[in-house]
């Protein structure tokens, strides 16, 4: 029998603390993958999906595997070698995208920016006059900051937009189709408030009909995961892989959940939990990471003070408080904290919390 672990607050990048719907649906009774109840509920979870995405894209799907898997998904069914794919990195997960793409087999030009800056999307038109795919991360969890795909979907011209959703879907508005958004890729662990296992995506027919016809991968296979989820040209569904049946009821639940509440709504709580961090941060003499005017509500990064030591700090949370924060990335690892307020953590009693805890946290390791 496995010992019963303490309640966590998962304030950290991810993953948050799911809804308790999304919960609850876990417990349920498992169905049969080709049972029709579960098919009804793979549609329902795709419609779901198309709502978050904003998109009409008949292929949006879930896909079985975690974010990671749909950026090699983006990649792998969009590149052959020597396709030339401009990457804009400004932060961990768009180098991430750049290590995927050249192992696909790419030309990979990055256009590198200040990690705690948005992308600029002149400088990445400038980067090549003829690329493949454009890619870039939306809202980058590890520096915070936002960055404009609408911009980047005006400037792609004849490229495939790839966009890395993963932390702005459900917490945020990602119009797919608005902005120009070819494919785009997302996990259930953040602001949708799920536990981790599962990566919202989607393709435009557009980049479906250029994609790569045999592609390394056959798990990732655009084409032939058509059948899995869409019922393929035929209408009838095909076996491809065994469904991840309880981690789909549980995305059903948490999509449900949602749109129950109303996205507007949504992106609302997570805006003004966000702000009141972020503004009480700075009220406790703190100095935000993130460039001002881009910074992410559901992902708030913080520069540790002087002084104090980050991961001390990080431990007595956990252990005085159960409040799970996260350290930075790479360089920042021991002088950036990220702070996320994703999903159900994004309302005030959650800013409260932290708040206080952070204080005490800081004024007993300092
Ligand atoms: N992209 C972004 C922006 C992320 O934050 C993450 C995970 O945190 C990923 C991609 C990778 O997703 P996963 O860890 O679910 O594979």
């Amino acid at each position: 029998m496995q010992q019963l672990v303490p309640t966590r607050h998962l304030f950290g990048p991810g993953p948050c603390n799911p809804y308790p719907e999304a919960t609850a649906a876990l417990g349920l009774p498992l169905l049969g993958h080709l049972d029709p109840e579960f098919i009804a509920r793979m549609d329902r979870t795709c419609d779901g999906l198309r709502t978050l995405w904003g998109t009409a894209n008949a292929r949006t799907l879930p896909l079985s595997a975690t974010g990671s898997a749909g950026m090699e998904a983006a990649f792998v069914n969009t590149i052959t070698p020597g396709d030339v794919a401009i990457i804009a990195v400004n932060g961990l997960f768009g180098e991430r995208m750049c290590e995927v793409a050249s192992r696909v087999g790419a030309e990979v030009v990055r256009v590198d920016h200040e990690y705690g800056t948005p992308v600029d999307a002149e400088r990445v038109a400038a980067a090549h006059p003829n690329p493949k795919v454009i890619a870039a991360v939306h809202a980058e969890t590890s520096t915070g900051v936002l960055s404009d795909m609408a911009a980047l979907g005006a400037i792609k011209d004849d490229a495939l937009l790839i966009a890395d959703a993963v932390t702005s879907i459900g917490g945020m508005p990602v119009l797919a189709d608005e902005w120009g958004i070819d494919i785009g890729y997302a996990g259930t662990q953040k602001c949708i408030g799920v536990a981790p296992g599962l990566a919202p995506f989607t393709i435009s027919d557009r980049a479906f009909e250029q994609r790569v016809q045999k592609p390394q991968s056959w798990y990732l296979d655009l084409g032939l995961l058509g059948g899995y989820t869409t019922g393929g040209s035929g209408g009838q569904r095909t076996y491809h892989h065994t469904a991840p049946v309880g981690m789909v009821a549980s995305l059903e639940a948490g999509i449900d959940r949602i749109l129950a509440e109303g996205l507007d709504a949504v992106t609302e709580r997570h805006r003004a939990a966000g702000t009141a961090l972020q503004e009480g941060l700075q009220e406790m003499g703190l100095e935000l990471f993130a460039a001002e005017g881009h910074r992410l509500p559901q992902l708030t990064t913080v520069k540790v003070p002087d002084g104090v030591d980050s991961a001390a700090v990080r431990k007595y949370l956990l252990e005085r408080y159960t409040i799970e924060i996260g350290g930075g990335v790479g360089q920042y690892a021991s002088t950036v904290w990220r702070i996320g307020l994703m999903g159900p953590n994004a309302n005030q009693d959650s800013v409260a919390l932290i708040l206080a805890a952070l204080k005490d946290a800081i004024a007993v390791n300092s």
